[in-house]
């Protein structure tokens, strides 16, 4: 065993099915009493239920969240925190309605009851991303780590098979990273590969039948998985590409991760190979780079850069960026072979 360090988050976790139910005890567990449910203009009635489902405890409603935490959106919502006097927030949606609880709890300190709908895992995570002026900017604080997250396997019965598939690839990304990660530990390596064989194992039921109860229950724990490795460890080269390519180009997220983690573990294999046998081991293939790029295609999910809407021409520009602050990855970060590693996600070639 190398030597390692590890730091435990301190979150309380709680996974089943129907634990929506279990709300209200949660939020007078953190011993609070006005929570501001947060939710996405699309998931605007689910949250006013949540509400009714508070009674007394809920404040009131902000279904403003919108991708990349944008700070005017934040700002909107703050006001409503003032004006309703809340003294919590919940959070009922994926990345961007998390996004925005930890960007209130940034500034108020307010705690956090994170009630994931998708697979991104941003609510495993001491991490915010937020946008000011097109800039984004990416910040790690244990001030916006959820208190608690309310796994109900219930709400993700209406994710959609196209985001399904990609958000879930978004999370295998998190672990295929957390394993070659310079800060990688036991605990953290073992949470990786349980959660991608969870993932690469429900992710082809679900796009053939999104009602799957036990796909969707191995999903959201496999989601949860990957969440607790992008939570403990440093990503590097694959994240690094993505948050340049969704920040510059305004690509969607979990798109962008789908399309690029082929491409990107490719790029680290030959310097990654211990990495490299447990990812392939728990996507049940030979080769890792190959096996993600065969998962993605099985589920229907964009394979392209191009797909995406990606301008040919600004694929030296992102090689630019890329390579531009150099920062840790197994292999070192070449201007001239993050531009081949681009170009062949654009064209969305099967690498190797
Ligand atoms: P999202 O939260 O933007 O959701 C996408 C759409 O799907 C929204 O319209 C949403 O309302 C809808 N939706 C969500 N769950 C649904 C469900 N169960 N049924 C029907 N519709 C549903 O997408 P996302 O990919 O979860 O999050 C992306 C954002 O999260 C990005 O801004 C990204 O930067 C951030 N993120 C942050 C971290 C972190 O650790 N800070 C980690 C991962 C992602």
């Amino acid at each position: 065993m190398q030597p390692f360090t590890y730091e435990s988050l301190p979150q309380r976790v709680v996974f089943g099915w129907g634990t929506l139910d279990r709300v209200a005890e949660d939020v007078e567990r953190l011993g609070c009493r006005r929570a501001l449910v947060l939710s996405t203009p699309e998931q605007r009635e689910a949250a006013e239920a949540l509400a009714v489902r508070l009674g007394p405890l809920a404040a009131g409603t902000f279904p403003g969240a919108v991708m990349h935490t944008p700070v005017e959106v934040t700002e909107r919502a703050m006001q409503v925190v003032r004006d309703l006097g809340a003294d919590c927030t919940v959070a009922l949606g994926g990345g961007s309605t998390t996004g925005l609880g930890k960007a209130i709890a940034l500034r108020t300190d307010l705690p956090q009851v994170a009630i994931p709908t998708t697979y991104a895992g941003s609510e495993a995570t001491p991490i915010l991303g937020e946008t000011e002026g097109g800039k984004k900017t990416t910040r790690r604080t244990m001030k916006v780590l959820p208190e608690v997250i309310l796994y109900d396997v219930a709400l993700t019965l209406t994710l959609p098979p196209a985001l399904t598939a990609t958000s879930g690839m978004n999370a295998i990304a998190h672990a295929v990273e957390a394993l070659y990660a310079r800060d990688g530990n036991p605990i953290t390596a073992a949470m990786a590969e349980q959660g991608i064989a969870a993932l690469a194992r429900a992710l082809p039921r679900l796009v053939a039948d999104p009602s799957d109860r036990d796909a969707r229950s191995d999903a959201l724990f496999g989601a949860w998985a990957c969440g607790v490795c992008l939570g403990t460890v440093g990503m590097a080269l694959h994240h690094k590409l993505c948050h340049t390519l969704g920040g510059t180009f305004d690509l969607p997220h979990a798109q962008t991760h789908t399309v690029v983690l082929p491409h990107a573990t490719a790029y680290n294999e030959a310097a990654a190979p211990e990495a490299m046998r447990a990812v392939a081991r728990a996507l049940g293939v030979d080769r890792a780079p190959a096996g993600l790029h065969d998962l993605a295609r099985s589920l229907g999910a964009p394979l392209s850069l191009r797909e995406l809407g990606m301008p040919q021409d600004g694929l030296d520009r992102a090689a630019d960026l890329a390579a531009a602050n150099p920062y840790w990855n197994p292999r070192p970060v070449e201007r001239a072979a993050i531009r081949d590693l681009l170009g062949a996600a654009w064209e969305g070639h099967r690498p190797g």
